[in-house]
C-alpha cells in the first residue's frame, strides 16, 4: 500500500516534497480507497492529474478499466513508473494544462488529489474540454470546495459557483482533515464530485458565462450598475419588468435559473 507514511518517506528518500508543485501526499489508505471507489467504474478509463508517488493511482487501477495519469515532476514520474508496473497504467510526464485531451473519444472518469496552486485552471481546462465525462472527483482545498458548491446569497457564491452548477450536479462528498497528508498542509480539504447534467452548447455557454462574469464584476454594485454599460439599456429595463426584479438586486442574490432567464432576455 502506497498511502502510508513509511512508504512515502522511503519512496522519497533524499527528495523533499516540492512546494512549487503543490506536493502533499496522501497517507491514509481508508480515505484513498473511499475516493477511488466513488470515482471509478470498472469498464471505464480514469484520467488522473498529478499521480505523485501513486497512492491514488494504485486504487484507481483497482476500480477502473485502465488509468491515464499526467505528472509534471520528473522525480515523481520515475518513482511511480519504477514502483507500479501494470500494463493498464499509462503515465505521461507532462503538465496537465498542456495535455491534448482530444485523444479520448470514449466516456471517461476523472479523479485527482489536485495540486493547490493550479486547482482552478485545471478545473476550467476539464470543464471547457470536449471530454465526454461520466464523473469528476477531486480533492481540493476546503475553501475552493465551498465556492464550487455555494448556494445563492452565501458569501462564497459567485461566477465560479454558477458556471459549475450550470454544467454539473456538484456534491461535497466529504471534508478531509489536513492530517491525512504528508507534508501536512496549512488548510483542510474536501472531496468534491461533479456529474454532468446538460447537453453542451458552446455558443450558449460562451455568452451566458460572459453575462455571469459581468454581473459579478463589482460585487458591491447592483446588477443594474454592473450591466448598464455593457448591454442595451432598454433591453435591461424590459428584462427587470418581465422578470419582476427589484431595482437594487445584486448578483449574489440571483439564482441560476433567473440568470438563465436574464441571459435569454439580454442575449449576447
Ligand atoms: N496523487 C498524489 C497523492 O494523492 O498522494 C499526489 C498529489 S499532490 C497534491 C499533487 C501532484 O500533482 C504532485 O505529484 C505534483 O507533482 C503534480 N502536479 C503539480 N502540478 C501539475 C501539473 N500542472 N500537471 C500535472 N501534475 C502536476
Amino acid at each position: 500500500m502506497i498511502s502510508n507514511i513509511s512508504y512515502v518517506k522511503e519512496a522519497l528518500g533524499e527528495l523533499k516534497a516540492k512546494k512549487k508543485y503543490g506536493q502533499n501526499f496522501l497517507i491514509d489508505s481508508n480515505i484513498v480507497d473511499k475516493i477511488a471507489r466513488n470515482a471509478c467504474d470498472a469498464d471505464l478509463t480514469t484520467i488522473e492529474i498529478g499521480p505523485g508517488l501513486g497512492a491514488l493511482t494504485e486504487m484507481l487501477l483497482k476500480y477502473s478499466r485502465d488509468v491515464e495519469a499526467y505528472e509534471i515532476d520528473k522525480d515523481m514520474y520515475e518513482i511511480l513508473t519504477r514502483n507500479i508496473s501494470d500494463e493498464r497504467l499509462h503515465v505521461y510526464l507532462q503538465d496537465f494544462l498542456d495535455a491534448d485531451l482530444s485523444r479520448y473519444t470514449e466516456k471517461v472518469n476523472i479523479c485527482a488529489n489536485l495540486p493547490y496552486y493550479v486547482t482552478t485552471p485545471i478545473l476550467f481546462k476539464i470543464f471547457e474540454s470536449g471530454l465526454d465525462i461520466n464523473r469528476i472527483t477531486v480533492m481540493v482545498q476546503k475553501e475552493v470546495g465551498d465556492r464550487l458548491s455555494a448556494q445563492t446569497g452565501s458569501e462564497d457564491y459567485g461566477a465560479l459557483s454558477i458556471e459549475v452548477q450550470y454544467l454539473y450536479e456538484v456534491r461535497t462528498e466529504m471534508n478531509v482533515s489536513r492530517k491525512v497528508f504528508y507534508p501536512e498542509p496549512k488548510v483542510d480539504s474536501a472531496i468534491i464530485s461533479f456529474k454532468p447534467i446538460r447537453e453542451r452548447n458552446r455558443e450558449f455557454e460562451d455568452g451566458f458565462f460572459t453575462l455571469v462574469k459581468n454581473s459579478f464584476r463589482m460585487r458591491r454594485k447592483t446588477l443594474y450598475n454592473n450591466l448598464k454599460d455593457l448591454y442595451d439599456r432598454r433591453a435591461i429595463e424590459k428584462m427587470y419588468r418581465d422578470l419582476n426584479l427589484d431595482g437594487n438586486i445584486r448578483a449574489q442574490q440571483i439564482d441560476l435559473d433567473t440568470f438563465i432567464e436574464i441571459y435569454k432576455e439580454l442575449g449576447k
